[in-house]
């Protein structure tokens, strides 16, 4: 196809390139890549939404973009406007209409007659002018010799002033010649691209503006007053338009007469405006139309529109990852280099920088062997990046400056969990050397992309009625399963009878907001544990992961970002489930401070996290024996 790879000039280290960060790209920094001059060759990944654009642009078709934000559906959507002929564009003029000024006329000619046109017509209104300030400045002298020969001075000024007071206010009739030029493609190189994302209406659609002064010459020609919207500015051309469910239902359904006129009528949006008298004849739009938005966009948006356009089109989904190959990875090179140039002003990046940039590219997929396709945010790490480098004046981008712009662009919610770990560390909640009873250092995922520790308290008191577990705030639910589980496990080794106890848990940090307590459950189940088998739990330890009946530890989601919740509130070990084991992709600085033990059964968890030889020990052993598979068939809570 069209795919054009990384600069053909620069070498390839074939034999390094599955090991290299950067695919075996032999280059020092970014200013060795080349970057393609066409847009879509610049698009990484999203082969099928790639193929698509191309198809749908020989074609003239509409296409339904499905993605995340960031992914490059717009970025697409202008590729596509350089992909159309050019050849075909248009300039589009309004001109009065003496028949009737509220209905201005519609005149459609090749790009860049329209500024001949207007030209012409400004010459031929300059010379009327001309010729009328000639004929009452002879009118004038007429009058004002007749009145100094008859000696009637006084009314002879009067009479001077009163013929130049109507010469001055009829001159606004000679603007009405002027034709109002709402589109002008005279310079355009390519087809026109309209992003009409969040488009009020009158941007969408068109406008007349409103004039204050309505009569008595001081008007404005009403098709002076026409102003053409994103349908009409992106006629032969692409209007995109994201988060297509946004719009008004009746601005999706005149989007859609438009759509199927291929012309639309300029009128005034605003309903007590003069400019809703005027109604302009139809003004072409004929444009290619991209939707774009998330799933559930597509689903609110009017049903008749998205008929519309799937039936007249494509529609495409966007990819959130990519599988990491050594090829991509150079791609991912390629893109730094391309947000450097596109930028202007970055210092191009070293290749530690780059390295530095695709790690994260890798954390940020959250999959094992993939790639984040999320660029807006990769972009903006770079352009952070570069800012930091620029401001001390360096030549290039380094790895330092992406680390710390890694720190500086955190999101809300790490911005959150960093000020909590930082507030907790005035109160008792520190993490210490210590052992406690029922006490356990769970580990939560805030937002998308923050680990929050989130300490677990079990307290088992003699039950009041029939046992109950009674937890704080939302988790309860989640707590409740939690021990159910673990209850099953416990029933086997321990004569203590749950279900005569009342089970307190309490989340020390609960209550706060996007806390996700789901994947806590061997988090609860060794505070269980510890608290009714006395005990303790090193408080240097933090876990998470999600617990089954027979004991095993199963996978959660952001490992990653748990464990560097944990590195920073100071503790020294940290348990996952094996199955997360390939997940983490921790930096560099974190791996040094915690050992990260993977565990697949509950039994090797409370190995790690229990304290006080004899009795850990034992217990352990017991637990050994019953779970996993021992513990197959015998289970019938
Ligand atoms: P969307 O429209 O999906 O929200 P954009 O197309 O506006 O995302 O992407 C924002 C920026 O991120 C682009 O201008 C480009 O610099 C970069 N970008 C996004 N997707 C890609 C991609 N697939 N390949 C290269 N760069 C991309």
């Amino acid at each position: 196809g069209s795919s054009v790879d990384v600069d053909p000039g620069v070498e390839i280290d074939e034999e390094n390139a599955e090991d290299d960060m950067l695919g075996g790209l032999m280059v020092d920094s970014t200013a060795d890549i080349e970057v393609p001059d066409r847009l879509v060759d610049q698009v990484i990944g999203q082969d099928e939404a790639r193929d698509i654009i191309i198809k749908a642009a020989k074609q003239r078709r509409h296409v339904m973009m499905i993605g995340s934000p960031g992914t490059g559906k717009s970025m697409l959507a202008k590729a596509m406007s350089q992909l159309l002929p050019q050849e075909d564009l248009q300039d589009v003029l309004v001109y009065h209409n003496p028949d009737d000024g509220n209905e201005p006329k519609v005149r459609t000619v090749p790009a860049g007659k329209g500024e001949q046109i207007i030209e012409a017509h400004k010459e031929e209104a300059r010379k009327r002018n001309q010729m009328r300030s000639i004929l009452m400045w002879i009118i004038i002298a007429i009058i004002v010799g007749y009145a100094i020969i008859t000696g009637q001075i006084l009314l002879g000024i009067l009479a001077a002033g009163i013929i130049w007071l109507i010469f001055r206010y009829t001159s606004r009739g000679t603007d009405a010649m002027v034709p109002n030029m709402i589109v002008d493609n005279g310079d355009q190189r390519q087809a026109p691209f309209e992003d009409a994302t969040g488009a009020h209406a009158g941007a969408l659609l068109g406008d007349v503006r409103h004039d204050p002064f309505q009569s008595g010459g001081m008007e404005t020609p009403s098709h002076d007053r026409v102003e053409p919207g994103g349908i009409h500015k992106a006629n032969k051309g692409v209007l995109f338009v994201d988060e297509i469910n946004t719009l008004d239902v009746r601005t999706q359904q005149k989007l859609m007469t438009a759509i199927q006129e291929g012309e639309f009528s300029i009128t005034g949006q605003s309903e007590r405006s003069s400019g809703a008298m005027v109604q302009t004849e139809p003004v072409p739009c004929d444009f290619v139309m991209i939707a774009a938005g998330n799933l559930d966009a597509m689903e609110n948006m009017h049903p008749a529109l998205r008929s519309r356009i799937k039936g007249y089109g494509y529609e495409v989904y966007m990819e959130d990852t990519i599988e990491d190959t050594p090829e991509m990875r150079r791609k991912y090179a390629r893109f730094v280099a391309q947000e450097v140039e596109r930028d202007g002003r970055l210092p191009h990046f070293t290749r530690d920088a780059v390295e530095e940039l695709i790690l994260e590219a890798k954390r940020r997929a959250g999959r094992k062997e993939h790639l984040t396709l999320h660029f807006r945010n990769l972009g903006g790490l770079v352009r952070v990046a570069g800012d930091i480098a620029r401001a001390e004046d360096k030549e290039f981008t380094e790895r330092e400056d992406v680390l710390q712009a890694k720190r500086r662009s955190r999101s809300i919610e790490q911005q959150l969990a960093d000020d909590y770990i930082e507030r907790r560390k005035d109160y008792e909640l520190q993490v210490t050397e210590d052992g406690i009873e029922g006490r356990v250092n769970g580990l939560a995922v805030m937002g998308e992309d923050s680990g929050i520790m989130l300490p677990v308290m079990a307290e088992i008191a003699p039950a009041q009625g029939g046992g109950q577990v009674i937890a704080t705030g939302k988790l309860q639910e989640m707590a409740e399963e939690s021990v159910q589980n673990v209850s099953a496990i416990i029933k086997k080794f321990s004569d203590v009878d749950l279900s005569e106890k009342d089970i307190h848990i309490q989340f020390v940090q609960a209550g706060q907001q996007g806390v996700d307590g789901d994947s806590a459950s061997i988090t609860v189940a060794t505070a269980v544990i510890s608290a009714l088998e006395d005990i303790p739990v090193d408080q240097s330890v933090a876990m998470t992961g999600s617990l089954s009946v027979r004991g095993d530890v199963l996978p959660v989601g952001g490992v990653t970002h748990k464990i560097e919740a944990a590195a920073k509130a100071g503790c020294d070990t940290v348990i996952i489930p094996k199955a997360n084991e390939q997940d983490v992709m921790i930096e560099d600085e974190y791996d040094e401070m915690v050992d990260i033990v993977p565990c697949s059964n509950i039994s090797e968890v409370l190995d790690v996290a229990l304290m006080g030889e004899p009795k850990k020990d034992s217990l352990v052993d017991r637990l050994k024996s019953i779970t996993g598979s021992a513990f197959e068939g015998s289970q019938s809570a």
